[in-house]
C-alpha cells in the first residue's frame, strides 16, 4: 500500500476514531437526561400519592385515604398489600391486568427503579415500598410506570445521526486526507524523478526544485539531497579532472622517454644527450608518482604519521640550508624572527611543507626578489611565515591553489621546467592538516605572496624521539 494511501486510511481511523468517543459521549449524556426526567416524573407522582397514604386501625394500608391514582394519562399506578393481593390501579391499565408492573420490585426494602419489557413495550417502574412512618413495617408496595417509547425514539434517531454524521465525516476525512498528503508528497515525486533522471542519464547536475518553506521537514530532505548532489558533483569532476592532469601530466615524460629511444635505434648507438634526457624524465616521474601516493594517503587519513616532539626552529634552519643552495644568487632568502618552538607530529613530514612552500616562494620570484622566512607563537599555536615579494596570486585564483594538479597560468607555461606538477601545495595542505594544522594564504598580484602554517603546540603526552 503506497504511504498516501497509508497516511489517507491514518487520517480516517483518527477521524472515526474522535467520532466514535464523541458520540458515544453525546448518546450517554442524552441518554442519562433523557432517563433522569422520567425518574422525576415518575418519583413525584409516587410522592403525591405517598403524601395522601394512610393506615387504618387494623395497621393495614387505608384505601380510602387514597383516592386519587389517575394524576397522569402517561403514568401507569398499582396499589399491592403486603401480601402481593392488588388494591387498586389507575384507570388507564385495563382492569384484566393483575399482575406486578415490576414483580421484583415488590420485594424491593427501598425505592427502586428497573426497565421492564411488558409484551415488547418498554416501561420505566418506581417501586416504593409504604411503611408506617417510624417503623420498619411494610404494609403495602407502591409501583408507578410510564413508557419509554419517547426517550428509546429519541435515542434511536440520535444513534442514526451520529452514525450518518461519522460516515459522512470519515468519508470526508478520507477525502481530505488523500488530497492534502497528496500536497505534501508531490516534492517527493520530484525528489524521485531527479534521482531518476540522474541515474538514467548519469548527469549530476540537475537538483531538485523546490518552491515550498525552506525550513519544514520536505525542503530540508530536499535541501539535504540537493547539497548531496553538488558534493557528489564535485567530488566525480575532481576526479575527472585528475584522471585527466594525471594523464596529461604522464604524456609530456614518456614523449620525451620515447623520442629519445626512437633517436638512439635510429643513431644506432646509445647517445649520451639521449640517456640522460630518459633519466631526467624517469626522475620526473618518479617524484610525480610519489606525490600522488603520498596525496592519496594524506587525503584518505593514511598517511603513517610519527607522534614526536619535533623542534620547528631546528627544522626550519635545516630546510633553510638546503633552500639557500636552490636560492643561489638569484634572489635573497632572509630568516627573519625564529622562536624556539615544539609541536609534535612527523618531523620530514613538516620539512616536507617547509620545503614545499619556500621552494615555491623562491620559484615564482624573479631574479632580484626577496623570500622572508620566520617562526613564532601566537595564540598557543606555532605560526610559520614565508613571504615573498613575487608575482603574487592572481584572486580567482586563490581559491584553487590547494587542489591537486592546481597550477596558475604562469606556472603552467613555466612548468616546461619540468619541476612543478601543481601537487606541492596540496601535499603541504593535507600534512599539515594531518597535523590538526592550518594553512592560510594571502597574496596581492605584482606585490607578493604570504603563506601562513598554524599548528598546535606540542603537549605533555608528545614524546621524544628515541
Ligand atoms: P607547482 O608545482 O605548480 O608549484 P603548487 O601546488 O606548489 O604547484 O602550487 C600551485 C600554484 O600556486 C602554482 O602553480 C602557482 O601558480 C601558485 N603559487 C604557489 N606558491 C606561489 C608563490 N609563492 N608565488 C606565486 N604563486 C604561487
Amino acid at each position: 500500500m503506497s504511504l498516501r494511501a497509508r497516511l489517507a486510511l491514518l487520517y480516517t481511523f483518527i477521524v472515526g476514531g474522535i467520532l466514535l468517543l464523541f458520540g458515544m459521549a453525546v448518546y450517554v449524556a442524552v441518554s442519562i437526561t433523557l432517563t433522569s426526567q422520567v425518574d422525576l416524573l415518575l418519583a413525584r407522582t409516587a410522592k403525591t400519592i405517598v403524601n395522601n397514604a394512610g393506615v387504618n386501625l387494623l395497621g393495614e394500608l387505608d384505601m380510602d385515604a387514597i383516592q386519587e391514582l389517575d394524576l397522569s394519562t402517561d403514568v401507569y399506578v398499582q396499589v399491592w398489600d403486603r401480601f402481593g393481593g392488588l388494591l387498586d390501579s389507575s384507570s388507564n391499565l385495563p382492569r384484566s391486568f393483575d399482575i406486578p408492573l415490576d414483580s421484583v420490585g415488590l420485594r424491593a426494602t427501598t425505592p427502586t427503579y428497573r426497565d421492564i419489557y411488558i409484551n415488547n413495550a418498554h416501561i420505566r417502574v418506581l417501586s416504593v415500598p409504604l411503611t408506617i412512618s417510624g417503623s420498619e413495617r411494610v404494609i403495602g408496595y407502591l409501583q408507578v410506570g410510564t413508557s419509554m417509547a419517547v426517550v428509546d425514539a429519541t435515542q434511536k434517531t440520535l444513534l442514526v445521526i451520529l452514525l450518518i454524521a461519522s460516515v459522512l465525516a470519515m468519508g470526508v476525512a478520507a477525502f481530505a486526507g488523500w488530497i492534502s498528503t497528496r500536497q505534501a508528497l508531490r516534492p517527493l515525486e520530484t525528489v524521485t524523478e531527479t534521482a531518476l533522471k540522474i541515474t538514467s542519464a548519469d548527469d549530476l547536475s540537475h537538483r531538485i526544485p523546490y518552491d515550498g518553506p525552506p525550513d519544514d521537514e520536505v525542503g530540508q530532505l530536499i535541501r539535504a539531497f540537493n547539497d548531496t548532489l553538488s558534493r557528489l558533483e564535485n567530488l566525480f569532476d575532481s576526479q575527472r579532472r585528475f584522471l585527466a592532469d594525471v594523464g596529461h601530466e604522464l604524456r609530456t615524460p614518456l614523449t620525451v622517454i620515447k623520442g629519445n629511444i626512437d633517436l638512439m635505434r635510429r643513431m644506432d648507438c646509445t647517445d649520451e644527450e639521449s640517456m640522460e634526457g630518459i633519466e631526467n624524465e624517469v626522475g620526473r616521474l618518479t617524484r610525480m608518482v610519489g606525490d600522488l601516493l603520498l596525496l592519496a594517503q594524506a587525503e584518505s587519513g593514511r598517511l603513517p604519521l610519527e607522534q614526536h616532539i619535533v623542534e620547528l626552529d631546528t627544522l626550519l634552519l635545516e630546510a633553510m640550508g638546503q633552500m639557500q643552495v636552490l636560492a643561489g644568487n638569484r634572489l635573497s632568502l632572509k630568516l627573519g624572527e625564529i622562536d624556539q618552538v615544539l609541536v609534535c607530529g612527523d618531523q620530514d613530514r613538516l620539512k616536507q611543507v617547509l620545503v614545499n612552500l619556500i621552494g615555491n616562494a623562491i620559484k615564482y620570484t624573479p631574479q632580484g626578489g626577496e623570500v622572508n622566512v620566520g617562526l613564532g607563537k601566537e595564540n598557543d599555536k606555532a605560526k610559520i611565515v614565508v613571504s615573498d615579494n613575487g608575482p603574487g596570486i592572481p584572486e580567482e585564483d586563490l581559491p584553487y591553489i590547494f587542489e591537486r594538479f592546481y597550477r596558475g597560468e604562469k606556472s603552467r607555461t613555466r612548468s616546461k621546467d619540468g619541476k612543478g606538477f601543481g601537487l606541492g601545495l596540496s601535499i603541504a595542505y593535507w600534512i599539515v592538516r594531518n597535523h590538526n594544522g592550518t594553512i592560510e594564504v594571502s597574496s596581492q598580484t605584482s606585490k607578493g605572496t604570504t603563506f601562513c602554517v598554524w599548528l598546535p603546540l606540542a603537549d605533555k603526552e608528545c614524546k621524544e624521539e628515541v
